[in-house]
């Protein structure tokens, strides 16, 4: 609300500061206290989880099979090399062969039976060296093959070993988060069941700026040491918490403006004298210079420039001519501003202290 006197609004502005500045001191406080408890322990880590037997027997075959598979695939390259030698041997073997026939055809020398038996004999010799070569070969490249297969099934065991490992550690994880949430719930629950009690029961006490300066404290505990740290779960907690909060929140206001509603009823039932009594001076003030009635908060009216004495919608008095001097002088000022006189029982003193 607005305030009629400067210094009004200066000590205001003070309690304000009061306020601010405790809430500030406290909240740097309470991080310190968070900061120095004890470090709550380390994440999970899924690779807790896992059967560690099987892990490391499934480690073990892993590594042995890849030795396997490195000295299958060095065997196959030099086997193909092998084999591309036993080839050009064969090949270069059937052309001298043939070179030879030819040879011995055209100059009409007889081919001897023996030397044909002994270079036939070398030429089957060298062809049987490219068989056996080449079904060594054949023999590594299943095997290689083999044994990449038998690594893919390791792979797919590997796998299913942490899928097996994910569920627990889910768990883990949110009885972590649990675990943190209640620490932290632990030290601000009690902050925030009192600033509640405060909000209630102190707010026209003297010490008003300090217990505003606590709620303040106790509302940035709640909504960054604790809101945050919230279990999740799926979303679920957060938008519970959100819908609890919202319903909560509701049904305050629809308390709150009844309340208001009755209380304007019982304002109305009252005498015109003693709600004018019960208004405080300078909001009196302030109002009525703005048009509108201190009493019901509707805008004063009036019709052909007639001069607005009374509010009509609720029959406040708002001006009176000065008793002594005859002066038009609003009601709510305790002093006649024409002559002097003290009109008013009430001095600002008694209404806005
Ligand atoms: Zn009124
Ligand atoms: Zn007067």
């Amino acid at each position: 609300m607005r305030r009629l006197f400067r210094i009004e609004t200066l000590f205001a502005l003070g309690k304000w500061a009061v306020s601010l500045a405790l809430a500030f001191f406290l909240t740097s406080l309470g991080s310190l206290v968070i900061a120095d408890l004890p470090q709550v322990e380390r994440p999970p880590q899924l690779e807790e989880f896992v059967d560690a037997d099987a892990s490391a027997k499934l480690q073990a075959d892993e590594a042995e099979l890849r030795q396997r598979l490195q000295e299958l695939s060095t065997q196959s390259e030099a086997g193909a090399l092998k084999l591309q030698a036993a080839e050009a041997d064969s090949a270069a073997e059937r052309e001298t062969f043939r070179a030879w026939i030819e040879a011995r055809r055209a100059t009409g020398d007889g081919v001897p039976e023996q030397d044909v038996v002994v270079r036939t004999r070398r030429l089957e010799e060298i062809r049987r060296t490219e068989r056996q070569v080449r079904a060594d070969l054949d023999a590594t490249n299943a095997e290689l093959a083999d044994a990449r297969s038998r690594l893919g099934a390791l792979t797919d065991q590997r796998s299913a070993l942490l899928a097996a490992a994910h569920g627990p550690f889910e768990r883990a994880i949110f009885v972590r988060q649990a675990r943190v949430f209640g620490m932290r719930l632990a030290l601000t629950l009690p902050l925030l069941v009192i600033a509640l009690w405060a909000l209630r029961t102190r707010r026209a006490s003297p010490r008003w700026p300090l217990w505003r300066g606590f709620v303040l404290f106790a509302a940035f505990a709640f909504f960054v040491e604790l809101v945050p740290y919230l279990p999740s779960y799926g979303g679920y907690i957060h938008y519970g918490v959100g819908v609890v909060m919202t319903l909560v929140l509701g049904a305050w206001l629809v308390r709150a403006a009844r309340r208001h509603r009755e209380r304007r009823a019982e304002i109305v039932e009252r005498s015109e004298d003693e709600r004018r009594r019960a208004i405080a001076y300078d909001e009196a003030v302030i109002k009525v210079e703005k048009g509108t009635c201190p009493s019901c908060d509707n805008t004063l009216r009036t019709t052909d420039g007639a001069p607005v004495n009374f509010c009509i919608h609720c029959g406040l008095k708002l001006y009176e001519p000065c008793p002594s001097c005859g002066t038009r002088r609003l009601v709510f000022f305790p002093f006649c501003m024409s002559c002097g006189t003290h009109v008013g029982p009430d001095t600002p003193d008694a209404h806005t202290a």
